[in-house]
């Protein structure tokens, strides 16, 4: 296919809260002068992309093409661009652009901007076959790995190592959830030394099975206790309920990590839990300096993602599979053949 030529584009777009996505034919976005064009090539499927499909993120504009895990090839440069040459392969985070202005810009803590883009909520992202990006916040990719090997990195990956800092120097590190930023984070943690329990939905014996091949030492329901004390928690699952259960595992002066961008409410709890130093956080977005860190990370440890890909056409069925709980690992956009 001869892409420069292509002037209009199928991208699947969410047009209203709680619909279903729709496989439009849209016309191909053109870059501003800090953009590239970018052919995607895989873009991953994000427990974001529910809470947006859900309406549970505020001031969404409709109609909105998802996607934050971006791997695509630099197909045209607007005229500001440096350093992105044509056919070069990029990834596009979550974080799409930052002012540069305000007090959290100022302080190195642009994940926290006050008037941030965010790709694939607050502009269109990659559930397309093509998409623009801002040049300046796109990520250098390790070449070891496929396009869609490393489309999770770009949020799973490089989000969920945020919270995996976040956690502090855990030896016993817990982690809510077991899907497509756990089974990478388990690999960065047991690479350095440290001790995975793996809680999942309850019953789900398939995941924890899944968890133990990666090195977790224990893997059980959200409802069981951990037959150790944990020193910090990760939550990657959106369920509120589990910010006092995981309170209730780890020990004086341990941290539970909240990584999602969205939960329902945590309920009541008694201070008892939080008593002796315990101390409960959240994680939000990425810096750009996270992003080439954790790319780093990824290649110097060869982590594996483990992906299921799905045609664009299919985003909803990869949705609908998140959202049940019946993936392993991370979905994936295939669009190298579209
Ligand atoms: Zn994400
Ligand atoms: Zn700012």
């Amino acid at each position: 296919m001869r892409t420069t030529d292509v002037e209009s584009m199928d991208a699947m777009r969410l047009h209203a809260r709680g619909q279903t996505l729709t496989l439009d034919k849209v016309a191909r976005p053109t870059p501003q002068a800090n953009q590239v064009l970018l052919q995607v090539l895989a873009c991953g499927v994000c427990r974001t992309d529910l809470h947006l499909l859900d309406g549970e993120l505020p001031g969404i504009r409709y109609p909105i093409t998802p996607g934050h895990e971006i791997v695509g090839r630099v197909v045209e440069r607007g005229g500001e661009v440096v350093g992105l040459d044509i056919g070069t392969r990029v990834g596009v985070p979550w974080l799409a652009q930052t002012c540069g202005m305000c007090r959290y810009c100022h302080a190195g803590l642009e994940n926290l901007c006050e008037r941030a883009c965010f790709t694939g909520y607050t502009i269109d992202g990659g559930y397309a076959q093509f998409a623009t990006a801002d040049a300046r916040y796109c990520l250098a990719l390790p070449a070891r790995y496929s396009d869609v090997e490393v489309a999770p990195l770009l949020c799973a990956g490089l989000i969920g190592y945020r919270a995996y800092r976040a956690g502090g120097d855990a030896a016993n590190l817990g982690l809510y959830g077991f899907g497509a930023a756990a089974h990478l984070l388990a690999q960065v943690a047991r690479a350095e030394g440290r001790r995975i329990f793996a809680f999942t939905r309850a019953g789900d014996v398939e995941t924890q099975r899944f968890a133990r091949t990666l090195g977790a030492v224990w893997a059980g329901g959200s409802d069981e206790a951990p037959p150790e004390e944990l020193d910090a928690a990760i939550i990657f699952a959106a369920v509120g309920a589990l910010v006092p259960a995981a309170l209730q595992a780890i020990r004086k002066g341990g941290r539970v990590v909240c990584a999602g961008i969205h939960m329902s409410d945590i309920p009541a709890f008694p201070y008892d839990l939080l008593w002796g130093e315990r101390c409960v956080c959240s994680v939000a977005n990425l810096t750009r300096a996270d992003g080439r860190r954790f790319m780093e990370i990824a290649n110097k440890l060869d982590l594996r993602p483990s992906v299921e890909t799905f045609d664009l056409s299919a985003a909803s069925v990869a949705l609908d599979r998140l959202r049940r709980g019946q993936l392993t690992g991370a979905a994936v956009l295939d669009l190298r053949s579209s």
